[in-house]
């Protein structure tokens, strides 16, 4: 079997396939960058995500789309900036100031700047309509719905803090587009000088430092913000989920306890009971990949509305079905009884495939 690279670079820009959820399930067929990129930078090749380095221009505008943080640029990390931004006097997120395209951000940061920072960040979006990465408007909408879902789940919360979008650009603008230009060229001076192998250094210093465990650290950083200022949310718990948080049931009669959910959950949000009779799910965890939903034979798992805010923040897990596990009449082997006669699903499963052999055996 030959190796395989599995991070792909331009000069700044990074993917890295081993978070791809496209590598976790053959058949999860995500391709929110494809769709945000305005280079078509990105392609489909034989179901993988391939990045043609050549035709990316380091926009950035891609990063906040991919739910599992595959995509980094060494010019600006967004969740460095979002950890820092209570530091920050101006709460202007300006991509002609401080930040990258705010494409690198999407609702988790901005949740989590609000709570930690006690300020409402404000988005300039004035200078989306004439930017040349807009040319589809994709980028635009994709920021813009970001901004709703945050504006939409602190509202609900009846929290004090929000977001708010600047349309017009503000009378300053040519000085401090200059400086940004002259802090960004400076980065990329900074970060050509690099050794090819090394990392970005205040990510993964970031993430040892956070325990990084596999899920996506912009998940880790709003827990944490969540737990550290959950007085700032008076309301916990809703009936939506504000497109950001997913809830999951599970039919008991249709599950068979098979486990594949389980076992091709990427980031542990469903696990087995400990007596294995079960499967508990924690919310906190789930980042709405619906590899769960699609691998399930039997329909059984789906997506709910609704979140408990205490639940998402703490890892608390709900068991969403548990069964009794009873001796099959016919193999002798523990099952999980559904009601109806004591036959497993394989046993029965077999009367039903070979019951023409049964057939043929009784008439002779
Ligand atoms: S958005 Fe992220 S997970 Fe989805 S295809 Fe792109 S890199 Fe993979
Ligand atoms: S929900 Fe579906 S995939 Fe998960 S254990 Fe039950 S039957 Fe298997
Ligand atoms: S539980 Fe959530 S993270 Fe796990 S497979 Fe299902 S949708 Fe994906």
């Amino acid at each position: 079997m030959g190796s395989m690279t599995f991070v792909q670079n331009s000069e700044l820009f990074s993917y890295s396939g081993t978070n791809c959820v496209r590598n976790d399930y053959y058949h999860n067929e995500c391709q929110l960058c494809v769709d945000i990129c305005p280079e078509r930078a990105f392609h489909i090749v034989r179901s993988k995500l391939t990045l043609f380095s050549s035709e990316c221009i380091e926009c950035a505008a891609c990063i906040g789309s991919c739910p599992t943080e595959a995509l980094s640029i060494k010019s600006f990390d967004p969740n460095a900036y979002t950890t820092s931004f209570k530091e920050e006097d101006d709460k202007l997120l300006s991509c002609k100031k401080t930040t990258s395209c705010l494409g690198s951000f999407d609702s988790h940061h901005y949740i989590t700047m609000a709570l930690t920072s006690n300020e409402s960040p404000i988005c300039d979006m004035a200078h989306c309509k004439e930017c040349s990465l807009n040319t589809n408007g994709k980028i635009e909408s994709f920021i813009r719905e970001e901004i709703k879902k945050t504006m939409d789940f602190l509202t609900a919360c009846d929290s004090e803090y929000s977001i708010s979008i600047q349309e017009e650009k503000p009378e300053d603008e040519n000085a401090k587009r200059a400086l940004f230009k002259a802090a960004f060229t400076k980065v990329k001076e900074a970060v050509q000088e690099e050794d090819e192998q090394e990392s970005i250094g205040i990510t993964l210093e970031y993430q040892k430092a956070s325990g990084f465990t596999g899920l996506p650290l912009k998940f880790l950083n709003l827990k944490k913000a969540i737990r550290d200022n959950i007085s700032k949310l008076p309301k916990t718990t809703h009936d939506t989920n504000f497109g950001i948080f997913a809830n999951k049931e599970i039919s008991f009669k249709d599950c068979t306890n098979c486990g594949d959910c389980v076992n091709f959950c990427p980031t542990e949000a469903l696990l087995k009971t400990t007596d294995k009779q079960g499967i508990n799910f924690n919310v906190g965890n789930c980042i709405s990949c619906g590899i769960c939903n699609h691998i399930c034979k039997t329909d059984a798992i789906k997506t709910t509305g609704g979140i408990d805010l205490v639940n998402f923040a703490y890892d608390r897990g709900t068991e969403l079905v548990h069964y009794e596990m009873v001796m099959c009449h016919e193999c002798r082997c523990p099952y999980p009884y559904r009601g109806g006669d004591p036959i497993c699903d394989r046993c029965a499963d077999f009367r039903v495939d070979f019951s023409h052999v049964f057939t043929l055996a009784k008439d002779m």
